[in-house]
């Protein structure tokens, strides 16, 4: 025990002794910093803010900032600050969001300075992590494993029922294909669309949830009436986060069909309307091929039903057919960045054509066989379609946020 705190002392008089001489190191230039600091304006902006002074001309301000997120090459941005050079400056700087997309609630920047006078002295501040908040809610949080949930409306029981189904779905997916959760977590439930909306710099009509794979965040608005659609979207978009974390590559991602039909799969049986648009392709002999699917989906509500419904029925019949072992491999061959025929034949035997046909033989068999269902195609329920969008969206990101980083 004494020995213990003999070390915690020692640690405490080096650290002392390093600020110290950091200090004795500015003095000596002249150069320091008064104050720096930066503040979230959910979901627009981050302000960043810093006071320096010296006693000579400061000529040069640069803020660095990284976001935190799983990405296989560290990015650190340099901002140069536009100032008029004098001896005292405060400078600000905000990073609009509007030019460059977003970040999620929760997800957070390290960012710190550095600042030059003309005598070529230096100094830089030290690393300082910002939350990007979104602290228009006041949230409540209930965790178990790896999940958080964040809510603000509905009581705890509404909390512990979404975190039933993260938890069940997460059981499914170990079960099914062998993935987990590599990383914590985090599942923001917004009180309705329209809150969640809120939340995001550009909004689709249609957002329903997002999962945000590379933060390891789920935005998501489930109302306090719609918690049955809520825990099956909880389902898919977590599905979506755990498959990305477990197949993540600066090569190639995943196919469509993959990635939606595991997602679905996950979210438990498929729902009478998919259902109704699988076997009225079946029967009309329009089904879309693999090879197809392997690219986002269709942005027509017809095409894309079909097509989720095929993801689907294609997971199914890969996991069946051919068991966990067989998916979980395939999902680590994906993570070492192989294409899409590559890791079937590789795994299965076969590529996307072999897939196809084999695929067609086992569907046809279970259509042939299965009782007729009666559901109609009757226009799109709204839920339905909020649902289906939820994936669409994913796409959509996956499509149109290269510029600095991809959500997806
Ligand atoms: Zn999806």
């Amino acid at each position: 025990m004494m020995i213990k705190k003999a070390g915690i002392s020692a640690l405490v008089v080096c650290l002392f002794l390093v600020l110290l001489g950091q200090g004795l190191v500015q003095a000596q230039g002249g150069l320091t910093i008064l104050d720096n600091s930066a503040e979230a304006e959910f979901p627009l902006k981050l302000h960043f803010s810093l006071s320096a002074k010296s006693d000579v001309t400061i000529t040069d301000i640069r803020l660095h900032y990284t976001v935190d997120r799983e990405s296989y090459a560290q990015v650190t941005s340099e901002v140069y600050i536009e100032f008029v050079p004098d001896t005292s400056v405060d400078v600000q700087w905000s990073w609009d969001m509007r030019k460059t997309g977003g970040l999620p609630p929760g997800s957070s920047v390290e960012y710190w300075w550095t600042v030059e006078d003309v005598k070529g002295d230096k100094t830089a501040t030290a690393p300082v992590r910002v939350q990007f908040n979104d602290d228009r809610y006041s949230w409540q949080s209930l965790s178990e494993g790896k999940v958080t949930i964040y809510w603000y409306q509905g009581g705890q029981s509404f909390a512990a029922e979404i975190m039933l189904a993260a938890q069940q779905a997460l059981a499914r997916l170990a079960e099914d294909t062998g993935a987990y959760p590599k990383k914590p977590v985090r599942i923001y439930v917004y009180a309705n669309s329209y809150d969640l909306q809120g939340a995001m710099i550009f909004p689709q009509e249609w957002t329903g949830g997002v999962a945000f794979t590379r933060y390891g965040i789920i935005a998501i608005g489930i109302a306090l009436d719609s918690l049955s659609w809520g825990k099956r979207a909880v389902a898919h978009e977590l599905t979506h986060l755990v498959i990305h974390q477990m197949t993540l590559n600066p090569y190639t991602g995943l196919p469509t069909w993959l990635d939606e039909g595991l997602a679905k799969y996950t979210e438990g049986v498929l729902g009478a309307v998919f259902t109704a648009y699988l076997e009225r392709a079946i029967t009309e002999n329009s089904l879309i091929s693999v090879r197809s699917l392997s690219s986002p989906f269709s942005a027509y509500a017809e095409e894309s039903y079909l097509a989720y419904a095929q993801s689907y029925s294609l997971v199914e019949f890969l996991i069946t057919s051919y068991g966990q072992g067989k998916m979980l491999e395939l999902l680590d061959t994906f993570s070492e960045g192989s294409d899409y025929d590559g890791a079937l034949a590789k795994v299965y035997g076969f590529d996307m054509d072999g897939l196809d046909a084999l695929w067609r033989d086992y569907i046809t068999l279970q259509y042939q066989t299965a009782e007729v269902t009666t559901a109609v195609i009757s226009p799109a329920p709204i839920r339905i379609f909020t649902e289906l969008a939820s994936g669409l969206l994913l796409d959509l990101r996956l499509a149109t946020q290269g510029w600095l980083w991809r959500w997806g």
